[in-house]
């Protein structure tokens, strides 16, 4: 490597060290603004910690289990909120209890597992009660069947390394920091071309319904409707306590970074949409992040880069990645080693990077739409200069592959048209001190930029990476959703006391 490459390098990574850096600094907390629940609210708190065992139950204060369960998500707006009480269940029973008091008083919740959602209320919720995961870890395997199950409080990276032994996972996410709701999204991985969504690889759910019940819903029993409906239908259905999944063999796994420069941006994105239409490998996964990284101006210049993720399921990759090789880049950290260090790529996961505005955009191939939207990210963000920390358009090819091992795992809530397709995720981070004008202004501005490069509407729009968007709306069994709520939900407890996708039955 030249020294005006390691040069270069430095500065890149230096950029997004120090951006992160400056973005923790930004979120440091100088104050908690608790207001005080509604009556029925505070009973319902109050007959919890009398139904549950001891500890199972917190209320708002400056107890280390509250203000753990409130400061950690990704969207430092969604830690603005603080619940009157958070319920640490620890068994599928525990939640019954909470869902059939949060019922009979009619009041609002939230369920967190690893509070990575980027849209603020769907994992949190003041003056309500929160039902925070983080207690029900367990995860078992059986080698018979091949399957795993694990509880919602667990991370991926803990969900990999528990499998690692036995040389399998469950498809799952990407970054290992994030939490199991990634699953009841839909999930996007490394190995969904060769394997479906995460989402696929349910064989059973465990999962309390509104009125308290607990039901176990598969694709071959009774509850096959409300098994389908989870397969991406989010929050929106029932509160799932344990996930029984299909595991996959897992070797050695070629995975890294390439890192290039701002002037190669346009070959790089050229490249993901050739890949994305032409590539024939489902081994072979990518995500083309461009980002700009601010800081209030601090690094006006040196912080556009596009990281590239490379993941190969094998040692040798081939030519596979050939095209993206052969443009200049400045980094390439890519090496053989195991599928747990894949997820552990640049995973700041756990890392508070200040608040969040997110939105979905959906490209069929056959088009100038990714380049541009390029065009229009690069028109944003030079007339955005210091008003945000982080901003990033992540092209995410959806293979042919993804859809068809989908279809063949009995189908799923979205049920998408055939592929490929190309998913982006635009993603801004911003001080979540700003004044709500500036935010506001901020917001909208991102929406406009995504709507900048119509959609193909006959795409569906990706549950994990969106914003205020008609998600399921979009999805090809909307009325079986709506008639499975109806049939499962009739008061509509899972629409109306909690926040979550919009829908309306
Ligand atoms: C750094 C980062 C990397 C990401 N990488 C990927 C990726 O590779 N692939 C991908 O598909 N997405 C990815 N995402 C998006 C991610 O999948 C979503 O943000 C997802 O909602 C996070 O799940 P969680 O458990 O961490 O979050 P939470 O905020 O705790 O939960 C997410 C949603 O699921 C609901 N929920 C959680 N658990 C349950 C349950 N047991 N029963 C009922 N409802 C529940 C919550 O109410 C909430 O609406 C990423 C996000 C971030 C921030």
């Amino acid at each position: 490597m030249s020294a005006l490459r390691l040069r270069s390098l430095t500065l890149s990574l230096a950029a997004v060290l120090v951006a992160l850096l400056c973005a923790t600094t930004l979120n440091a907390r100088s104050s908690y603004e608790f207001r005080r629940a509604d009556s029925a609210t505070r009973q319902t708190c109050a007959a919890l910690k009398k139904q549950l065992p001891f500890g199972r139950v917190t209320s708002q204060g400056l107890g280390p289990d509250y203000l753990l369960s409130v400061q950690i998500y990704y969207n430092q707006l969604q830690a603005k909120n603080f619940p009157a009480c958070v319920v640490y269940p620890s068994s599928s029973s525990d939640v019954q209890t909470a869902i059939k008091a949060i019922k009979a008083n009619n009041v609002q919740f939230a369920v967190k597992a690893g509070g990575h959602q980027f849209n603020n209320g769907w994992s949190s919720v003041d003056q309500g009660i929160l039902i925070d995961f983080s207690r029900m870890t367990r995860k078992t395997y059986d080698a018979a069947s091949q399957t795993g199950f694990y509880e919602p409080g667990n991370r991926w990276r803990d969900i990999y390394g528990y499998y690692a032994k036995w040389n399998v996972v469950p498809v799952g996410g990407r970054l290992g920091g994030v939490g199991t709701g990634l699953a009841l999204g839909g999930g996007l991985s490394y190995l969904s071309a060769q394997y479906g969504l995460a989402c696929d690889g349910f064989v059973q759910l465990d999962v309390v319904l509104a009125d308290g019940s607990l039901v176990a819903a598969r694709a071959d029993n009774e509850y096959a409707d409300l098994f389908k409906a989870l397969k991406g239908g989010g929050n929106r259905f029932g509160v799932v306590t344990g996930y029984h999944v299909k595991l996959r063999p897992t070797g050695t796994f070629y995975s890294g970074v390439l890192i290039y420069e701002e002037k190669h941006f346009a070959d790089v994105v050229k490249a993901t949409v050739d890949f994305n239409e032409n590539n024939q490998d489902p081994k072979a996964a990518i995500i083309t992040t461009v980002d700009s990284i601010e800081v209030g101006g601090l690094l006006f210049g040196l912080g556009k880069l596009i990281i590239l993720f490379n993941v190969y399921d094998g040692a040798n990759p081939g030519s596979v990645f050939k095209a993206f090789e052969d443009i200049p880049h400045v980094a390439d950290t890519r090496t053989p080693g195991s599928y747990f260090k894949a997820a552990q790529m640049l995973d700041v996961g756990t890392l508070s990077t200040g608040a969040y505005t997110s939105r979905v955009a959906r490209y069929r191939p056959g088009s100038t739409k990714e380049l541009d939207l390029l065009k229009n990210f690069q028109a944003w963000y030079a007339a955005h200069k210091g008003e945000y920390i982080l901003a990033t358009v992540d092209y995410q090819p959806v293979a042919q592959g993804t859809i068809a091992a989908g279809r063949a795992a009995g189908g799923n809530a979205l049920d998408m048209k055939d592929g490929p397709h190309i998913w982006v995720n635009l993603l801004l981070a911003f001080d979540p001190n700003l004044p709500a004008a500036k935010q506001q202004a901020l917001i909208e501005s991102w929406k406009a930029l995504e709507q900048s490069v119509p959609s193909d509407e006959d795409v569906v729009i990706f549950m994990n990476d969106a914003g205020d968007q008609p998600i399921l709306q979009s999805y090809g069994t909307y009325p079986q959703l709506q008639a499975t709520s109806r049939k499962y939900d009739p008061d509509q407890l899972f629409i109306k006391n909690q926040q979550g996708p919009q829908f309306s039955v």
